[in-house]
Formats: structure tokens, C-alpha cells, sequence
């Protein structure tokens, strides 16, 4: 079930779900609270959507993040919990698609769920960019940072995820928010890491917004609760709360990456200071 905003169509390309630590997704925020929103496995894990987002406009068709991807192994497979129920070309099919109609890819960040997907190993077994015909956008230090992680955060960057796309000069590299297709916007939003993007999606007046991982879940809506994963926490919470009031201010439509159930909805003010999701249905 697709939405319409304005000139454009936007649908949810889901690329299965995965699972990470629950005390890591929420970081200080004790379990006996966040256990009742999001039940933890017998591994303490707790189940992630990968939810991508295709954004079509009479311009170009969009592909925001690109999901875990296939090149895993069993091993990983495992800890990860990775499950494709289905992946991302398979949901593009089911609307008639395909990696080759994809003219814009946008890397929130190169973490190996967000860009797992942007390559894959072909039957040739060498690794091919899925999205041949594709400019793939991601910020400039990110792509410099990706290949110079330090010792926090080395575990999730996965050189194989752009070395191929690099090595086919597909790279789009920017700095800073650019409007990288008519109405479409990448904004750098500081707090998770350095330099991850969210995208902001404009036509005739109606605004949507990917939180990448400022906000992965409707679990994450209020301020405090952040992952043990991001490396700025307080400046992410900043952001956050003067992001978040302008969504419920301008009726925003969000868009989820990691929850599992709710890939997208709108944010609502409600007593005390309070942010709710309006779930789109
Ligand atoms: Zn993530």
C-alpha cells in the first residue's frame, strides 16, 4: 500500500527483518520499559524491519537505503537473525520493477543495514552494484569515514558493500543538505554518527521525512529514548527535539527504517509534551 504526496508515489520496498541487541537499541533506557514495547528473543535480541523507501517523481525513481542485502553467511545469518521473508528486488517486482529501473540510489550512511543491499554477488560470484543504472548519494566524510572507521564503530561498515559501487564510478558524493532530485532533499543530521543523512521528500506542499536511524522505530519517538549505538546521544536528542515538533507542526508523513511493524505514520502532539504515531494503515 503506497502513499501519494503530492506529484509523487511513495511506497515502503521491505528488505525482511533482522534482529540486534535489545539493551543496545536502547541504550539507557531500562529494559523492564522498553521489554514491554518490543519483547526480546530468548537471545535478548528484538526483531528490526528493514524498510526502504522507493519515492517516484516525474524526475527519477528513488531508492532510500537499500537494506541488509544477501551476501551474508550462515554465521551471520544466524546472529542477525536475518530473515527474507522477502528482499528488496523482490519488492520492487511486486510493483512491476526492476534494480534497473532505480536512477537514484540515497545511502543514509554506509552501516551494513543500510546499504547491505547496495551491491550483491552475482552468478559469477564476483560482486556487482545492484542497481546498475543507479547514482548512488551518500555524504562525502561518511564514504571517507566508512573506509577509516574507528575501533566503536569498525563492526558496521563492510567494505564490500561499496568498494564495487565505487569501483564502477557510480558514487554521487555531497556535502551538506542538497536537493539531489527535484524535491528531494538530503539532510545531514548529526548524532547517531557524524554523518548520517535523512531525506526530506517535498511536493506540492505536503513534506515526508526519512529518519534513517535519528528516529529507526515509533519506539524511539520520545526524546530520551535512544540507541546505545549512536555516538553523539545528547546531540541526537537535541535534534530530535526540534525535529520531531516540526513533524507534528507540519503533518509530516515518517518513514520507520527498523520498526518492524510501523514502517510509517504521523507524528502527534499529545498531553504533557508527549509525541504519539498516527500509524498509516
Ligand atoms: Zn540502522
Amino acid at each position: 500500500m503506497g502513499q501519494t504526496l503530492g506529484a509523487f508515489q511513495l511506497d515502503i520496498i521491505s528488505d525482511g527483518t533482522f534482529r540486534l541487541d535489545g539493551g543496545a537499541m536502547f541504550g539507557v533506557v531500562p529494559r523492564v520499559l522498553w521489554e514491554r514495547v518490543m519483547p526480546p528473543d530468548e537471545k535478548h535480541r528484538v526483531v528490526l524491519g528493514l524498510n526502504t523507501l522507493l519515492v517516484r517523481t516525474p524526475y527519477d525513481t528513488i531508492l532510500v537505503d537499500t537494506g541488509i542485502g544477501t551476501k551474508w553467511s550462515p554465521k551471520y545469518i544466524e546472529m542477525y537473525g536475518i530473515a527474507h521473508e522477502t528482499t528488496v528486488p523482490q519488492s520492487l517486482a511486486a510493483l512491476g520493477l526492476t534494480p534497473e529501473d532505480i536512477t537514484v540510489v540515497i545511502n543514509t550512511h554506509l552501516h551494513f543495514d543500510h546499504a547491505g543491499g547496495n551491491t550483491y554477488r552475482a552468478e559469477d560470484a564476483r560482486l556487482r552494484p545492484t542497481f546498475p543504472k543507479a547514482r548512488y548519494v551518500v555524504q562525502r566524510a561518511e564514504y571517507d569515514h566508512a573506509r577509516h572507521p574507528h575501533e566503536r564503530d569498525r563492526a558496521s561498515y563492510l567494505p564490500e558493500d561499496w568498494e564495487p559501487v565505487a569501483a564502477a564510478g557510480q558514487f554521487d558524493f555531497v556535502a551538506g543538505e542538497v536537493e539531489v532530485s527535484p524535491g528531494v532533499w538530503v539532510v545531514p543530521v548529526r548524532g547517531h554518527n557524524d554523518f548520517t543523512q535523512c531525506v526530506r521528500i517535498t511536493s506540492h506542499g505536503q513534506t515526508a521525512f526519512y529518519w534513517a536511524d535519528i528516529v529507526p522505530t515509533t519506539a524511539h519517538v520520545p526524546f530520551a529514548w535512544v540507541m546505545g549505538y549512536d555516538l553523539y546521544p545528547v546531540e541526537l536528542l537535541e535534534n530530535k527535539k526540534r525535529l520531531i515538533p516540526q513533524a507534528a507542526a507540519e503533518g509530516w508523513l515518517n518513514i520507520f527504517e527498523h520498526d518492524p511493524r510501523c514502517p510509517w505514520g504521523y507524528i502527534v502532539a499529545g498531553d504533557n509534551g508527549k509525541y504519539a504515531v498516527q500509524p498509516v494503515t
